[in-house]
């Protein structure tokens, strides 16, 4: 099998939104993660306020705290002058 040498290119990464934070219980309880998820918030402020909370009502100790951040490709084609 070939393959067709592809139009050169270049691909782009851009961020399209603001970076959330989240915070997930990972305590196992019995035979699975708790699995609880925090709200989602655009600063990671208000984490450890819901981890602290959820652990008072739980006594859950393991936790992961996550970010994501919105991102698109896009493929640039590279003009024959930038080679
Ligand atoms: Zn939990």
């Amino acid at each position: 099998m070939t393959t067709p040498t592809p139009a050169p290119t270049h691909m782009e990464i851009q961020i399209t939104g603001i970076r959330k934070h989240i915070a997930v219980c990972i305590t196992e309880t019995g035979e699975k993660e708790c699995g609880i998820r925090s709200s989602v918030w655009d600063t990671p402020v208000p984490l450890n306020s819901w981890i602290r909370a959820h652990a008072n009502e739980t006594g859950h100790t393991k936790y992961k705290k996550h970010t994501e951040e919105p991102v698109n490709t896009f493929s640039k084609r590279v003009k024959a002058s930038d080679q």
